[in-house]
C-alpha cells in the first residue's frame, strides 16, 4: 500500500479503538484527532527500511542500512519487529506518562502490516523464515486504483463507526452486557 492509504488506515484504526475497544468518553474530539495523526504517521514506520517511501526518504541513511540488510518488507514487516519495538518501548518509556502514546504507534504499526497483507506480494510476518503471508483476494499495492481502493475500505469503516458511536454507543453497551468490555 501507498503512503496515504496506510495513514488512513492508522487514523481509521484509532478510531476504531477509540470507539470499540477501549471507549474513551472523557477524550474531547481535539485529542481524539490527535491520536488519530499520531497513528496515522506511526503507520509509516514499517516503510523505515524502503529508502523511495515517504518516511525513508526523510532518514534516507537510515532506511538505505535497513534496506540493504533486510530487504523491503523484510524484518520491519514482521512481528519480530513489532513485538521487539514494543518491548523496547515499553521498557525505556514509563507506562504511566506513555501507555496511550505506546498503544497509539503499535496501532499504527499493526494497520501497516494488516494493509500491507492484503497485497499480493504479502508480508514475511515470521521473519527471518521467509514465507510471505497474504490472503486470497489482494490488492495491487503499487497501482493508484488500489490505493483508492484501499482508501475507500478504512473510509468507510471510519464512515461506519462514527455515527454507531453517536449512536448511543449501542455496540459497546452490548459488548459490556456480554462481560466483554468495561461499560463507558
Ligand atoms: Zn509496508
Amino acid at each position: 500500500m501507498m503512503a496515504p492509504a496506510h495513514m488512513i488506515a492508522g487514523a481509521t484504526s484509532w478510531a476504531v479503538y477509540h470507539y470499540f475497544v477501549k471507549p474513551m468518553p472523557e477524550a474531547s474530539l481535539i485529542e481524539l484527532v490527535g491520536c488519530m495523526s499520531i497513528c496515522s504517521v506511526a503507520a509509516l514506520l514499517p516503510d523505515i527500511n524502503h529508502p523511495t517511501s515517504t518516511l525513508g526518504q526523510k532518514i534516507y541513511p537510515v532506511s538505505k542500512f535497513i534496506s540493504m540488510v533486510f530487504g523491503h518488507r523484510g524484518i520491519t514487516h514482521s512481528l519480530l519487529a513489532f513485538f521487539g519495538m514494543m518491548y523496547l518501548l515499553t521498557s525505556i518509556a514509563p507506562q504511566q506518562e506513555y501507555g496511550l502514546l505506546i498503544t497509539i504507534v503499535a496501532i499504527g504499526y499493526l494497520s501497516h502490516l494488516v494493509g500491507d497483507v492484503i497485497t499480493p506480494a504479502g508480508l514475511p510476518l515470521l521473519y527471518p523464515i521467509k514465507y510471505r503471508f497474504t490472503i486470497p483476494w489482494t490488492i495491487e499495492a503499487g497501482g493508484v486504483g488500489g490505493m483508492y481502493c484501499c482508501c475507500f475500505i478504512w473510509l468507510v469503516c471510519a464512515g461506519a463507526v462514527y455515527p454507531m458511536a453517536l449512536m448511543g454507543r449501542a455496540p459497546i453497551n452490548a459488548l459490556a452486557k456480554l462481560g466483554l468490555q468495561e461499560r463507558a
